[in-house]
């Protein structure tokens, strides 16, 4: 059987954990948006230079040149004899992509599956995400939970002060949650709608996500 999936989860839910966990467990391969544009451009195609002119301007890339990536890539992986299902990341983001992913899938006699909603609290994201401290001088990543500095707030190499990134203060990456609640709401319900949305409760500990992402998976699986 083949499966395509896409996950969808606020930054810091464990997609990327889960949906490498799962790839590798039922041999699917991934579609990247972010991966895709890079390629493209560097592959210094027509797509690439029209796509480069684009991201150079400082413009988002139109839905329509996402597509023709995508749909030229998907072809690509379909056509190989081991295709056992795509995982498709950064597409779609909002409602209005939705459609244009279906077109893509159908040109190529495909399907989409399942879309698994990792669904995680503001509380727990927060927290997870906001345990980075970096160091102010030689910029060593830390983690007070997974890889705590040897003294509180100071650097193991050099002694600096450990500050944290913009991106990494709770007050960022809450407003990072609401702007990702905001935006794919319409999404998770379109995809209700469809009769395909799965979920489950992504405040756990990694092992135990990528565990319930694969009950769910088994249970589409069976049917
Ligand atoms: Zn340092």
């Amino acid at each position: 059987m083949v499966l395509n999936l896409i996950f969808l989860g606020p930054p810091g839910a464990g997609k990327g954990t889960v949906a490498q966990a799962v790839m590798d467990k039922y041999k699917l391969v991934q579609i990247s948006t972010g991966d895709l544009l890079r390629e493209e451009i560097a592959s210094g195609s027509e797509l690439g230079k029209k796509l480069a002119e684009v991201i150079n301007a400082g413009q988002l890339v139109s839905d329509d040149l996402v597509s023709e990536m995508l749909s030229k890539d998907l072809a690509k992986k379909v056509s190989d004899p081991n295709f056992r299902g795509v995982i498709f990341d950064g597409f779609p983001r909002t409602q209005s992509q939705a459609p244009l992913l279906e077109n893509i899938l159908n040109e190529v006699n495909q399907k989409l599956n399942a879309v698994i909603y990792i669904e995680s609290s503001k509380e727990s994201v927060v927290k997870r995400l906001s345990s980075r401290w970096t160091c102010e001088k030689c910029k060593k990543v830390y983690n007070t939970v997974s890889f705590p500095p040897k003294k509180e707030g100071v650097c193991d190499d050099d002694g600096s002060k450990l500050i944290q990134r913009e991106d990494d203060k709770p007050e960022t990456i809450a407003k990072r949650y609401d702007t990702f609640i905001e935006k794919t709401s319409p999404l998770i319900n379109y995809y209700k709608s469809k009769g395909i949305l799965y979920k489950y409760d992504g405040n756990v500990p990694p092992l135990a996500s990528i565990k319930a992402a694969e009950e769910i998976i088994e249970k589409i699986v069976k049917d």
